[in-house]
């Protein structure tokens, strides 16, 4: 039976890690690609970490009711198209979804309880800025606007199935792995 895994948190906070890790363990889990119409950064390509959208593109899909879910995130769009997850029930392959609290909260409300809602925090607001400095890819026009976007997160977590709390890398994996393998079907429920 098709799962919705989905994990949330605030940009810094480890998600992407925890995501990869979650993937390459599962190979029943596959992940749910978005849209957006901010621009790739780095080596991303389109089709593989996004699809990328001109804004009016977006639009016109917002308007044509493709999308499941869509949320404005730090000034961009972005979006799970209905395609994504029809073609999985249709399927029965369960889905990751790394989408942020608006996109959960709406998926919540969608798909019910075939939706697993994990959110990872970091141990506080000052170890997540922490963290954003040090990985010194934003300028700190940025690290604020992350910082009033991961309060405005972390006071939505009585939304969530789980809370992990990733004060170790290790550990905080160790707990979204059993978490995960309890949900999805053919697991060893470790
Ligand atoms: P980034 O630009 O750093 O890749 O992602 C910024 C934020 O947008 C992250 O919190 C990410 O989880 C969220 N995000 C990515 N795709 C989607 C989506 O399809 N829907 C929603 N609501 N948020 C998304």
């Amino acid at each position: 039976m098709t799962q919705l895994i989905v994990v949330s948190a605030p940009s810094g906070a480890g998600k992407t890690t925890l995501c990869n890790r979650l993937l390459s363990d599962f190979p029943q889990l596959t992940l749910s690609i978005s849209s957006t119409t901010r621009a790739p950064r780095g080596q991303e390509q389109d089709g593989r970490e996004y699809f990328f959208l001109a804004k009016d593109d977006f639009e016109e899909r917002i308007r044509s009711d493709r999308f499941a879910e869509w949320a404005l995130v730090h000034g961009n769009y972005y979006g799970t198209s209905k395609e994504v997850i029809e073609s999985a029930f249709a399927e029965g392959r369960s889905v990751l979804f790394d989408i942020d609290v608006q996109g959960a909260a709406i998926l919540r409300k969608t798909y019910g309880k075939d939706c697993f809602l994990v959110f990872i925090s970091p141990p506080s607001v000052e170890a997540l800025e922490a963290r954003l400095r040090k990985r010194a890819t934003d300028n700190e026009e940025t690290i604020q606007r992350r910082l009033k976007n991961a309060r405005a997160e972390m006071a939505r977590t009585g939304e969530f199935d789980l809370v992990i709390i990733n004060d170790d890398l290790e550990r905080a994996y160790l707990e979204l792995k059993s978490a995960v393998s309890q949900r999805l079907p053919g697991s060893n429920g470790c």
